[in-house]
């Protein structure tokens, strides 16, 4: 398989697939060796996991740049990812004791009841591109620290990352039989659905998603997935600083060239803002900057895959036809890479493909409204449930607001953020299950209840 760089359509790589019978060897050397890892104590194994993030930090810059060259993102923002992925890592570290030990909950001379959290066995994680650190850690950590064995598949967009991932585990500590990699894409992921694991841990598109939860239904064993979103924001009418309003939420829009989960897919503002907001919106767009993504401050990289490119250029046709404005961006740069000028789009509706599908890519449909319960409406119609923010000065206002949305997050004068002490969730076509917070440590766990009568 061809690793090819987004930015400049170069060759950086040729690694080997795996073929069902590599993917059975690995997958007989994890049984093997998960026994005896879940037989480590979880001091032991969250000292190993401790040397990972150490060398997450040594490598920041190392592996920043191959990130950089593989999925198309500015070097700066591959940074940030690493550092990003860090932190989560440490809230696992620091958290783990306390939510993966046992539970006493009733303690008296006759009788002790007790929960236990016992790791799942191997685990299977079929995972994406966009950011493969940060969900790559949402789950391969989690998953060792329980005492699991870990097949990690990374998207074959991020495949040198995941192999990098690999390495580092290992030199952590982690033994070979413990964490393998699937390389490969989707015909690698089917032969990973033919075989048997004790979970399947899933972050891609709904398509995919729903497709493998179909598959590992029959396995009876846990699947989790986290999927796209088409994640709506709302700008009340009492907003003071309209600039740095918009900036925010342009960032919210466009950070990664809108390639992530959680990234503001869809706008409404109240019709009282609406002019000054798109006038400062479009102001900040139009200052960043488009380019190598190894050039110093670039804020628009590559996107990382060219089928992409296609779909935006088809949202913003389908738009246009049924009556929207481009305010600017609106087509693929010509030049070698997969580029896509920043696309501002007004006058859309809730009937646009803009506003329903999922764009993931560098584009945005902005629409006015005349009040909350408008706004409320348009918000909450779609399929996907992932995120959605309000910006007010009233905090009543947005909870008011956001606890009407069937979203697994909301935010309130924020929006595309993740924190490793919240559970991250979608609802919906946006997924299901829970990665990180207390209840993301214990999703790679099953629960035994002790009765003890003595
Ligand atoms: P994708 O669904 O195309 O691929 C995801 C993974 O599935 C890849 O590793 C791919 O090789 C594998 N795959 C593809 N077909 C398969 C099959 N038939 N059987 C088994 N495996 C198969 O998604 P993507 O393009 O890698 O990622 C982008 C999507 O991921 C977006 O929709 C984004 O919103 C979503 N995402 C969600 C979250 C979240 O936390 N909710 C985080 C990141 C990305």
């Amino acid at each position: 398989m061809n690793i090819v760089n987004p930015a400049t359509e170069e060759i950086i790589a040729d690694v080997k697939e795996d073929d069902s019978k590599t993917l059975a060897h690995k997958r007989n050397l994890l049984k093997m060796g998960q026994k005896n890892w879940a037989g480590r104590s979880l001091q032991q194994r969250l000292a190993i996991i401790v040397q990972f993030y150490d060398l997450l930090e040594v490598e920041t810059e190392r592996l920043a740049q191959l990130l950089t060259s593989e999925v198309g993102k500015p070097l700066q923002q591959s940074r940030n990812e690493i550092n990003g992925a860090r932190t989560r890592v440490r809230w696992m570290l620091d958290n783990a004791i306390q939510y993966l030990s046992h539970e006493i909950v009733t303690d008296t001379p006759e009788l002790k009841e007790q929960i236990s959290y016992e790791p799942l066995g191997v685990i299977c994680n079929i995972s994406a591109w966009n950011y493969p650190y940060l969900v790559g850690v949402n789950v391969i950590i989690p998953a060792l620290i329980a005492g699991n064995a870990v097949m990690y598949k990374p998207s074959e967009y991020a495949t040198l990352t995941g192999l990098e991932i690999e390495k580092l585990l290992k030199q952590a500590g982690v033994p070979d039989e413990v964490f393998k990699v699937a390389i490969g894409g989707r015909e690698t992921g089917e032969h990973l659905l033919d075989m048997n694991f004790d979970g399947y841990f899933f972050t891609g598109s709904y398509k995919t998603g729903k497709y493998i939860y179909e598959r590992v239904a029959l396995k009876m064993v846990p699947c989790q997935l986290e999927l796209g979103g088409k994640d709506p924001l709302y700008v009340a009418d009492d907003v003071k600083d309209i600039a740095s309003v918009a900036a925010g939420t342009a960032d919210g829009v466009f950070y990664n060239n809108g390639q992530s989960c959680c990234s503001v897919e869809r706008i409404y503002v109240h019709e009282k803002v609406y002019d000054d907001y798109i006038a400062a919106f479009l102001k900040e767009v139009q200052s960043w900057k488009v380019g190598l993504p190894t050039d110093e401050g670039v804020y628009f990289g590559a996107l990382t895959r060219k089928e992409q490119i296609a779909v935006l250029e088809q949202q913003v046709k389908e738009a246009l036809e049924h009556g929207a404005s481009l305010l600017t961006g609106g087509e693929r740069i010509e030049r070698k890479g997969n580029y896509f000028e920043p696309t501002v789009m007004t006058n859309v509706t809730n009937h646009m493909k803009i506003m329903q599908e999922e764009s993931f890519g560098p584009i945005i449909g902005i629409m006015k409204v005349h009040d909350d319960a408008e706004a409320t409406y348009l918000m909450q119609d779609t399929v996907y449930g992932l995120t959605a923010a309000v910006y007010s000065e009233s905090r009543e206002r947005a909870e008011t607001i956001l606890s009407q949305i069937d979203s697994g997050t909301g935010y309130w004068n924020c929006c595309d953020r993740v924190s490793a002490g919240l559970p991250w969730t979608g609802r919906r076509h946006s997924g299901m299950g829970t990665t990180l917070s207390h209840q993301g440590l214990r999703a790679f766990t099953k629960t035994k209840a002790w009765h003890l009568r003595s």
